[in-house]
């Protein structure tokens, strides 16, 4: 039996991984701990006994002590970010704070328990990183192995790198046992719709513009979340202390083809279930026309790498790591999730209030 702490579990992953690690190993305990950011919500861990939600900030090295101390954790599964590149870019200090200065103060947390007052005791500090660190790669470039030099593009992929450095040197110095995946992009339930496949899919239902960046040639390669989670189980269980694992779905696609994809299951499930026509009015689908009729070109990303690829044979070879779902499968799924949890996504999406009233306003500005 394990104890698990689990940093950023009311997250997107971090939920994922909560729910996956609660049926795969159900005799284990698990402290999740959370600031709850806009990107962490409470209810993403409803229903789920024997676990304990902690609102707090991993940058709190006192809280994570005592934590660690009183469930007498020995597994540390660190999710909590900042995850999204757009926002790194408008406000790259909270993505240092929370990525660099927080993986920190978890890792000397962790010494602190394990090393110098636990003599060593069987531990492991797992950590999720991003394929994003390698920085892009040309088409006919090979994909990302674990020897691929760094060359991280955005403040986002630049505090995860430096998080990566830390705790790299955690174990070369100290020799706390930790593990790495640098993993490609997720999608799956609980993704905050601002990530590309929630956005576009939400997007669709209310006939909104969906907004491509540049010509929409951008490759990524995607994953399917409880793939990531079954991979970050392989790192826990037989992934050796101090090494990285690439953890990738095998599925790499230009955004262009992921966003016709979304348009399909969108204007597929509403050709199969016409209560979705009465629920979401404004879809193009709703009136017999495609969805991709609202995507629109915009403006690109700055500095917006164009192709990121995993090479995963390290984790396959010496983890038996392999993904279950291809894209187009694990996208039916997740639509089908997000039109069943409309609860969950509404207040997200809501625009803000406005009000034709001035005096007295408190709406946002508008
Ligand atoms: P997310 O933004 O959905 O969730 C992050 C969680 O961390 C939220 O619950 C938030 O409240 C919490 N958090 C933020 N700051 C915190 C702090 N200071 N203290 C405690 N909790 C805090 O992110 P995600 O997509 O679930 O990503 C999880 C991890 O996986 C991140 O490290 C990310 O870099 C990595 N990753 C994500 C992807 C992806 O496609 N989403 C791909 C590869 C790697």
């Amino acid at each position: 039996m394990a104890n698990l702490m689990v940093t950023g579990g009311a997250g997107f992953i971090g939920a994922n991984f909560v729910h996956y690690w609660r049926g795969a190993s159900p005799q284990d305990n698990i402290v999740v701990l959370d600031l709850l950011t806009y990107a962490g919500n409470r209810a993403n861990l409803d229903g789920l006994d024997g676990v304990t939600l902690i609102e707090g900030d991993i940058c709190d090295t006192p809280l994570v002590s005592s934590l660690m101390a009183d469930y007498a954790i020995d597994t540390i599964v660190h999710l909590a970010a900042e995850s999204h590149v757009d926002r790194s870019i408008t406000g790259p200090d909270a993505f240092v704070t929370t990525n660099v200065i927080g993986t920190h103060s978890l890792l000397k947390a962790a010494k602190k328990a394990w090393l110098d007052e636990g003599s060593g005791r069987p531990h492991r500090f797992h950590h999720a990183s991003t394929d994003e660190v390698y920085g892009s790669l040309s088409p006919d470039e090979p994909a990302f192995s674990e020897t691929t030099r760094y060359a991280p593009n955005s403040p986002y992929s630049a505090s995860k790198a430096a998080s990566d450095h830390l705790v790299r040197a955690y174990h070369h110095t100290y020799g706390l046992e930790t593990t790495t995946s640098n993993c490609s992009n997720n999608y799956g339930p609980f993704q905050y719709p601002e990530k590309l496949i929630p956005l576009f899919a939400l997007n669709a239902l209310y006939g909104r513009p969906l907004p491509i960046y540049g010509d929409g040639l951008n490759i990524r390669d995607w994953l399917h979340v409880e793939d990531h989670c079954r991979g970050i189980e392989a790192c826990l269980r037989k992934g050796r202390p101090g090494e990285t694992y690439n953890i990738g779905g095998g599925q790499e696609l230009p955004n262009m083809r992921v966003i016709e994809e979304i348009c399909h299951a969108v204007d597929k499930a509403f050709a199969a279930d016409p209560n979705l026509a009465k629920r979401f009015p404004d879809a193009p689908p709703a009136h017999g026309r495609s969805s991709l009729e609202s995507k629109t070109f915009v403006t690109d990303r700055k500095g917006h790498d164009r192709r990121y690829a995993i090479d995963e044979t390290k984790a396959r070879t010496e983890l038996g790591y392999a993904p279950r779902r291809d894209f187009p499968q694990g996208l039916g799924e997740t639509l089908g999730w997000y039109l069943t949890h409309e609860d969950w996504w509404a207040p997200l999406i809501e625009p803000p209030q406005i009000c034709t009233v001035v005096t007295d306003c408190s709406c946002e500005p508008h």
